[in-house]
């Protein structure tokens, strides 16, 4: 092995060894060639001691090596590794962040509690709707539409087909109804988002969506917005390949580590995990979805009032079996769609048949009664609940849908007050950045989110306008209004 090539495959490994080979943990390269060294001032001391320790022998790196393995073990802490930037939480925001990141050549470590994709946080369910005129504000439409831009580009580059085109239809009527995500102007907001940024659309009435869409029994007062380019995202699928090409772009991801604290430090951050191991970093990205308010609670942040703006909520997620007449509800002829239901204490969305003809299709209201914790939510579905759901927001609106529910699963929600974001630092902190765009809606705006993170923990002008994801709106208001 040449020097060179010892220099680029060395790194200190997460047990506190120098992993030659890039077997411990990481993905054998140091991440950061070619990263700006102005960055950050932290990061350029640690490159120089790098290459130092590159530059020299075997011998001498074996007895590094052995002293610096005694030092983490008397220490009862693994050897602090330094990072541009850390993210924590690799769901759909971490992972397209940690993808941005890597990408530009910042030396960047993810980590999450699990193996992402998986079924315990908010990013699972086979499929979230994604349109482009967003009635749950329009200002999040170029988030929307920036989206399907960067998503289209990670498909591209791995191969993968996450983003599927059905048209999405949204039901409302003048008269009373329920809402969803909280936004009781959703028609309105969607129709004139469409209309500032010429979004695709046509209006429909009863006769029509029935002429159209026969699987949907709409009452007469009801009228339709149809949405040409929406359509659904597989969530597993996106992060998985947001996940894999920030390991192509040389990311370190850890996973199946738990973060348990983190602190600011003069220079940085500090973040501690339960594999004993401390990493510091320039910055750090919070995106731990609906483990953020307990993350933010046993921290020592100084802020006490931050968690509180976060609330956890219980979602059930249904599959309705419809074998017996699957045709019509695959997705080249039954639509995404939302449906402000009349005279129901809450709307649903749903999404067509996309596995097969006997799995079912998607159907989901909203709940916002008992908040819960990632640790304490019922995971299970009750038969009571599959029922109540069948009977009262199913079975009256689509005739062709029977009550065999094929599958179920429990997701959750972060909301804040407003149903909006959060993307914004930690208060009097230009290290910490807190990003939970959920609220039920934040998957589609998940690649734009990961774009934005990337520019501002590297100082760089954000593309898009985040100032409706600011903090402090929400800091002394809880989600108790909902
Ligand atoms: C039922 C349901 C339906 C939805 N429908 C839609 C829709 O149709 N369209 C749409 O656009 N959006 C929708 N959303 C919203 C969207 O799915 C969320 O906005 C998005 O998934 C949130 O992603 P996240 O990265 O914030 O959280 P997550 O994906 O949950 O990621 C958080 C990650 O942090 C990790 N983590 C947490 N704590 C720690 C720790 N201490 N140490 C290490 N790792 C940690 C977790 O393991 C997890 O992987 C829906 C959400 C739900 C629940």
């Amino acid at each position: 092995m040449t020097a060179t090539e010892l220099r680029l495959s060395m790194s200190i490994g997460a047990n506190g060894t120098i992993d030659t080979d890039g077997t411990d943990g990481t993905n054998g390269t140091d991440g950061a060639d070619g990263l700006r060294p102005a960055f950050c001032p932290a990061f350029s001391s640690g490159r120089r001691k790098w290459t130092t320790l590159c530059d020299i022998d075997r011998d001498r790196l074996a007895l590094i090596s052995l002293s610096m393995r005694m030092h983490a073990a008397v220490g009862g802490i693994g050897m602090s590794e330094h990072f541009d930037v850390i993210v924590l939480g690799l769901g759909a925001m971490g992972s397209a962040a940690v993808y941005q990141l890597a990408k530009g050549g910042v030396k960047v470590l993810g980590i999450d509690r699990f193996s992402p994709p998986h079924t315990l946080g908010s990013t699972h369910g086979d499929s979230r709707i994604t349109r482009q005129a967003i009635g749950e504000g329009e200002h999040y439409s170029p988030l929307s539409l920036h989206s399907y831009e960067l998503f289209r580009e990670v498909e591209k580059l791995t191969g993968s087909k996450f983003l599927e085109i059905t048209g999405g239809l949204i039901i409302s009527s003048d008269s009373d109804h329920a809402s969803i995500n909280n936004v009781d102007e959703f028609f309105e907001n969607t129709l004139s988002a469409a209309k500032k940024y010429d979004i695709k659309h046509e209006m429909l009435d009863s006769k029509d969506m029935r002429k159209r869409f026969p699987q949907f029994k709409v009452a007469d007062n009801e009228i339709g917005y149809f949405e040409h380019e929406a359509g659904f995202l597989r969530p597993e699928l996106a992060v998985q390949a947001h996940l894999k090409l920030a390991a192509d772009f040389g990311a370190n991801i850890h996973t199946n580590e738990i973060v348990v604290s983190f602190e600011e430090t003069s220079d940085g951050v500090e973040v501690r995990t339960d594999h004993n191991e401390i990493y510091r970093a320039a910055k750090l990205v919070i995106s731990a979805g609906p483990w953020l308010p307990q993350l933010l609670a046993h921290s020592e942040v100084g802020v006490d009032d931050i968690a509180e703006v976060f609330t956890v909520f219980r979602q059930v997620l249904f599959w309705f079996d419809v074998s017996a007449a699957h045709s019509e509800f695959t997705q080249e002829k039954f639509p995404v769609f939302i449906w402000h239901l009349q005279g129901r204490d809450g709307g649903i969305y749903g999404f067509p048949s996309i596995d097969g003809p006997s799995g079912g299709i998607k159907i989901a209201s909203e709940s916002y009664v008992n908040p819960v914790t990632p640790d304490s939510v019922r995971r299970d579905v009750e038969p009571n609940e599959i029922i109540d759901m069948y009977e009262n927001k199913v079975r009256p609106f689509f005739p062709k849908v029977a009550g065999k529910c094929v599958k179920s699963a429990v997701c959750l929600y972060t909301v804040t007050a407003d149903s909006g974001f959060v993307l914004d630092w930690f208060p009097s902190s230009q290290r910490v950045l807190l990003c939970s765009p959920c609220s039920g809606h934040g998957f589609k705006h998940s690649a734009a989110i990961g774009e934005a993170v990337a520019q501002l923990v590297t100082d760089r002008k954000t593309t898009l306008d985040l100032s409706p994801m600011n903090l402090q709106r929400l800091r002394k208001k809880t989600a108790s209004k909902i």
